[in-house]
């Protein structure tokens, strides 16, 4: 009997042992840090067991070694960024550490840059000053080389100036390089030498100017009919005649006024005071000649009705579309008397900060 006892109690011993030695294995470790079998194996294929053990778990690291995208340089990435399970983001990871990117710089990639457009910087060279570029809410990955290129030729801008350019297309050549509009029914829609309306756009809630304040049967967009007539209304009441010469131009109406002026001025003449077709902010609707009581447009400059209207067109949702001294933005020279309108809340920040459409647009963020 107490034989039987003793080797009963040999036996537990043995087995707290072995459960012991057991317990105090790597590989148990792992386990215990919910590591898959899988990757415990791989884990000690890699000689990493320590290290790991002494960061912990990281989903990263799992998927990284799961799907063969494992790279011991950028072990400690995988700890930065722990719960990535996916392994096209890893393959990310390791090009950006690869190029050079501090963990600091990938952090700031990641939070600033979509994951479809990290491409745009995975597939370049490393960019010393990508810092920098981040840091401006108005920079659109999607122009990244634009702006590289842009600085290696303008080297004396800053970087301010270099982002603001290029969203304003200033790195293309007017009415060769442009873009079709998008977004051609928005208020605030860019019709410029750089953006050309598309083939067949017509704007679709175009409203009769009120007689009173137009020179002939003219349209502009529902919207901004609506604040024109109000403007104008205003106006008069404090003996201001603020009239209509020209408004809503079809694709046809522009070509032939453009063909004109080229035929008496030449193009070159013509292209600084009138726009190519499709090239035309009147073809939008929601652009207006107009001229003041001397009844001469081209003297609008001169009258009262101007000096009301560059104060206070902007609360009607207007702007003076190509203002004096900023010729070399709008790419037209100086028109008094072509307003815009873009809506209250633009127009009224285009006016505090006396900045042209373009601008306001280059400013805005991405
Ligand atoms: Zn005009």
């Amino acid at each position: 009997m107490k034989k039987k006892i003793w080797i009963l109690c040999c036996t537990v011993l043995f087995i707290i042992i072995v459960l012991s030695i057991y317990i105090s294995t790597d590989n148990f470790k792992l386990k215990n840090l919910n590591y898959s079998n899988k990757t415990i194996k791989l884990i000690n294929e890699e000689n990493i067991t320590k290290k790991v053990l002494d960061k912990g778990y990281s989903k990263t690291l799992e998927t990284a070694l799961i799907n063969d995208e494992f790279d011991y340089n950028n072990f400690d990435l995988y700890y930065n960024f722990r719960d990535i399970d996916n392994d096209d983001y890893i393959k990310k990871l390791n090009i950006l550490s690869k190029l050079g990117y501090s963990v600091n710089d990938i952090k700031l990639i990641l939070k600033k840059i979509s994951f479809k457009d990290i491409d745009y910087i995975t597939n370049n060279v490393y960019i010393s000053n990508l810092k920098d570029y981040l840091s401006f809410n108005n920079f659109d990955i999607t122009r990244l080389n634009r702006y590289i290129n842009y600085k290696n030729l303008n080297s004396d801008l800053n970087m301010e100036t270099i982002i603001l350019n290029v969203n304003m297309d200033f790195d293309k050549t007017p009415y060769e390089d442009y873009n079709i509009v998008s977004n051609v029914d928005d208020i605030k829609v860019l019709v410029n030498k750089f953006n050309r309306l598309p083939d067949n756009y017509k704007p679709n809630d175009l409203s009769k100017i009120d007689k009173k304040y137009s020179s002939k049967e003219l349209y502009l967009r529902k919207a901004a009919c609506i604040e024109f007539n109000k403007m104008c209304s205003d106006a008069l009441s404090l003996g201001l005649k603020i009239i209509a010469v020209s408004s809503y131009r079809d694709r046809e109406y522009q070509e032939n006024l453009y063909n004109n002026y080229s035929i008496e001025r030449g193009q070159d003449m013509a292209d600084n005071f009138s726009a190519r077709p499709r090239f035309s902010e009147h073809e939008t609707g929601l652009s207006i000649d107009i001229m003041g009581s001397n009844e001469d447009y081209n003297k609008f400059s001169s009258t009262d009705e101007y000096k009301w209207l560059e104060d206070n067109a902007y609360k009607y949702g207007f702007i003076i579309r190509y203002p004096k001294g900023k010729e070399d933005i709008t790419k037209y020279m100086y028109e008094a008397w072509h307003i815009r309108y873009v809506g209250e809340d633009s127009a009224k920040y285009i006016y505090d900060n006396k900045i042209t459409l373009e601008e306001f647009l280059a400013l805005q963020d991405k």
